[in-house]
C-alpha cells in the first residue's frame, strides 16, 4: 500500500471510529433519557401545574403521563435563568417546562436540540436598539433609539426568555401563550417546524400558502380574524401564532380554518378540539 492508501485508511478507520464514538455517546443519552420518563412525577409538582397552567388541566391522562415523562428530560437537560430579580423556582420551571413539552408530545422527541437556557424576566423587558431612521427630513437615516417591548423570544441558537407575568397571562382559552409561541419558534428554528411540514406533508405548502395569504389579507383590510393579527408578520409568526390558536382555541380554528387546522393536527399528532 503506498502512503496514499495508508492515509486514505487512516481517515476511514478514524471516521468509523468518530461514528463509533457518536453513536455510543447517542445510545446513552438515550438509556439516560428513558430512565428520567420512567422517574415517578411527585404530586406536589402535579398541583403546581395545575393550579398555573389552564392548558394541562384539559390534556387526556394518558397524553398527560408522556409529558410528564418529557418534563423530567426537559427540566434535567435545560438551565433557567433568573433576570431581573426574577428567582426561579418550581413554579416557574414546572409551568414553563410542562407547556414547552406540550409541542412534543406523540413523536420521537428531540427536546429542542439547539436550546440550552431559558431566561425568565419578571415582566415585559424593554430593548432599546439605535436603527436608521427611515423618516423623511434632515432625520432621514440618522441613528435613533428604538424602544421594543417583548413578552419573549427565541433566538436562533441558545435561548428563550420569556416574561413570567406573560406566562402567567397565558393558557386562557383566548389564544395567547406565550410559551407555545416560542416554542413553536424553537420547533422551526431547529428544523422540526413549518420547513419540516413542507418535507412531511404534501399539502403543507399549499395550505400554508394559502392560510397565511388570506389572513395577511384579511388583517389588511382591517377583518376581525380568528386568530391574533400578529400572524400577519411573516411565514414565521403565522405558524407560532396558529400553534397557540391550535391549542387554546382548537374548536374555533377547526371551525375558521379547517384546513390550517388538519395541517396542523397532522404535524402535531394531536387534536386539541377533542378534549374539551
Ligand atoms: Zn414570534
Amino acid at each position: 500500500m503506498g502512503p496514499l492508501w495508508i492515509a486514505l485508511g487512516a481517515a476511514a478507520a478514524g471516521g468509523i471510529a468518530l461514528a463509533a464514538i457518536f453513536a455510543a455517546a447517542r445510545s446513552r443519552r438515550e438509556r439516560r433519557r428513558a430512565a428520567l420518563r420512567a422517574a415517578p412525577f411527585p404530586d406536589e409538582w402535579r398541583r403546581i401545574i395545575e393550579g398555573t397552567t389552564p392548558l394541562y388541566r384539559r390534556i387526556p391522562p394518558e397524553l398527560k403521563r408522556e409529558l410528564h415523562g418529557h418534563m423530567h428530560v426537559f427540566l434535567a437537560e435545560k438551565k433557567f435563568v433568573g433576570c431581573r430579580g426574577r428567582t426561579i423556582d418550581d413554579e416557574v420551571r414546572l409551568t414553563i417546562a410542562a407547556q414547552a413539552c406540550v409541542l412534543l408530545l406523540n413523536r420521537p422527541p428531540r427536546y429542542y436540540p439547539t436550546l440550552d437556557e431559558i431566561f425568565v424576566h419578571p415582566t415585559s423587558y424593554v430593548r432599546t436598539s439605535r436603527v436608521a431612521s427611515d423618516e423623511f427630513g434632515p432625520a432621514l437615516g440618522d441613528l435613533i433609539e428604538e424602544e421594543d417591548s417583548f413578552a419573549g423570544e427565541s433566538w436562533e441558537r441558545g435561548g428563550v426568555v420569556l416574561a413570567w407575568d406573560e406566562v402567567l397571562e397565558s393558557g386562557y382559552g383566548d389564544g395567547y401563550n406565550v410559551v407555545l409561541h416560542e416554542f413553536a419558534h424553537q420547533l422551526d428554528q431547529g428544523g422540526e417546524g413549518a420547513h419540516a411540514m413542507e418535507r412531511d406533508f404534501a399539502d403543507w405548502a399549499r395550505v400554508f400558502q394559502e392560510e397565511y395569504s388570506r389572513f395577511k389579507k384579511a388583517v389588511r383590510r382591517g377583518k376581525r380574524t380568528a386568530m391574533d393579527e400578529y400572524g400577519a408578520t411573516d411565514p414565521a409568526e403565522f405558524f407560532a401564532v396558529a400553534t397557540e390558536h391550535f391549542f387554546e382555541t382548537p374548536g374555533r380554528m377547526r371551525a375558521k380554518h379547517p384546513e390550517l387546522y388538519k395541517a396542523l393536527r397532522d404535524y402535531y399528532r394531536l387534536d386539541p378540539a377533542a378534549w374539551d
